[in-house]
């Protein structure tokens, strides 16, 4: 292909992974009048798409602004079950603090949604798009970058591409992040998450509950009437030993840990386990690509960030790129990339360290320390400033946002 050809050939934006985060890019960006792939390794709407499986993910009130914005909330609100209220407690300890969405002035401090119709709601509107080419099955083999293009390599060839910025959302599974020297920092933790709905005999009132129990961390996010999503963080062997024991039995263990501020627990949905851990890259950026979500930084479940970073990634990627093109800039250029870099480092830093430190505080039984947090929850809830600024911290409503994180479209009308 000569020089010219290339050029006419190429795409502006080839996105690999077309799960949540970056399915949710190709749909911010659709306004801008750009050439988008998205290359997906797994067939159109099917069952094995890991991004839209059986686990609820909470939304916060800044990602709920996104959808806003990139006008897909309308399909997901239907499914979706707001937070009012957070009640914090520590298993056989005095201390606990609630959180409202009065100290924020939002509607919600945040919402529970299947990732399910997270996945069918994006879907559905990338099916219809003009601008947006979803290939699907079309696993990326090889990535390299020029000077002037990224070449993408699909296993059959048939969806091979040019383009001037390719965007890594592929969840950090495959190996082309290494391959382009992408290093992550990987740290796994001893323990697993086990995820399951249950029901209880009492209305939730849009109540979340995380109860720091002895084996680890146990969230109950209201889902649906008298549902809770529970996601307990818990040792492998007892969390393997747990997700098999019958139906009775596990609800009378979760009753222990958990107690009966929320009722009875009358009935248990199937119980899923997830390996979880942490991942960092210092930059995520080589040559003409950049990884968002959870290929450029995986936290631990326990605080519901993960997707919620990878959204506001989606966020500040979509602006670094308008602005490039009102500038007439190169999409894949250092300059462009490294700007969104140097600004997102700070965020997911301070996300992962929460996170992490939320686990290490919380599961730890050293003698005192048990006494500490149990005062420190107790104080935290006379200290209504000190909730607002971290409740809005975990709402994503900290420093400034981006465009869409206000619900505003890319480009000011
Ligand atoms: C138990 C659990 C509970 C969670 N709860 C919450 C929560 O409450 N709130 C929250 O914000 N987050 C939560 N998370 C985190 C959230 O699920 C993830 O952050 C989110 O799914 C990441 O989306 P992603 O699109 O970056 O990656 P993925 O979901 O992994 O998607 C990557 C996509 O890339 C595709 N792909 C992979 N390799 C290739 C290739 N070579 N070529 C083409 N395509 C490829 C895959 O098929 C997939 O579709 C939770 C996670 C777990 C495990």
């Amino acid at each position: 292909m000569s020089g010219a050809d290339a050029v006419a050939h190429a795409t502006d934006v080839v996105i690999i992974g077309g799960g949540l985060v970056g399915a949710s890019l190709a749909l911010a960006l659709e306004p801008l009048e750009l050439s988008i792939d998205v290359l997906e390794s797994i067939p159109f709407n099917h069952d094995a798409q890991p991004s839209f499986d059986e686990r609820t993910i909470a939304l916060t009130w800044s990602s709920r602004r996104v959808f806003e914005a990139i006008g897909i909330w309308s399909e997901i609100a239907t499914d979706a079950c707001p937070i009012h209220s957070i009640h914090v407690s520590d298993q056989g300890h005095f201390g606990c603090t609630h959180l409202d969405r009065s100290l924020i002035n939002t509607d919600a401090l945040g919402y529970v949604v299947p990732s399910r119709t997270l996945g069918h709601a994006l879907l559905n509107r990338l099916q219809d798009s003009i601008p947006i080419r979803y290939h699907a099955p079309a696993v990326v083999a090889s990535l390299q970058s020029d000077r002037e293009f990224v070449n993408v390599q699909v296993d059959n060839a048939s969806h091979d591409r040019k383009a001037r910025l390719a965007v890594l959302a592929d969840g950090g599974r495959s190996a082309l992040g290494q391959q382009i020297g992408i290093c992550r920092l990987e740290k796994s933790y001893p323990e697993v998450v086990l995820v399951a709905m249950v029901a209880t005999d009492q209305d939730h009132q849009h109540r979340a509950y995380e109860r720091f129990t002895q084996h680890g961390p146990l969230a109950l996010l209201p889902a649906g009437p008298q549902r809770f999503a529970l996601a307990w963080t818990l040792p492998k062997t007892t969390a393997k030993a747990y997700a098999e024991l019958p139906n009775e039995e596990f609800l009378s263990r979760l009753q222990m840990s958990f107690g009966e501020r929320a009722g009875v627990f009358c009935n248990v949905g199937e119980r899923n386990t997830y390996a979880v851990g942490l991942t960092e890259l210092y930059q995520p950026v080589s040559g003409r690509v950049v990884a968002i979500g959870n290929a450029a930084h995986i936290v631990h479940p326990v605080a519901g960030q993960g997707f919620n970073l990878g959204l506001r990634d989606v966020a500040e990627l979509a602006e670094n790129i308008v602005n490039a093109t009102e500038h007439h800039q190169d999409l894949g250029s250092m300059a462009v990339l490294s700007r969104y870099a140097d600004h997102r480092r700070v965020q997911t830093r301070r996300v992962q360290h929460f996170t992490d430190g939320l686990l290490r505080i919380f599961s730890n039984d050293y003698p005192g320390l048990n006494l500490l947090r149990s005062a420190g929850l107790q104080t935290l809830d006379m200290m209504p400033g000190v909730k607002r600024h971290l409740l809005r911290r975990t709402a994503g409503l900290r420093g400034p946002l981006p465009r869409l994180a206000r619900g505003l479209p890319l480009r000011p009308n």
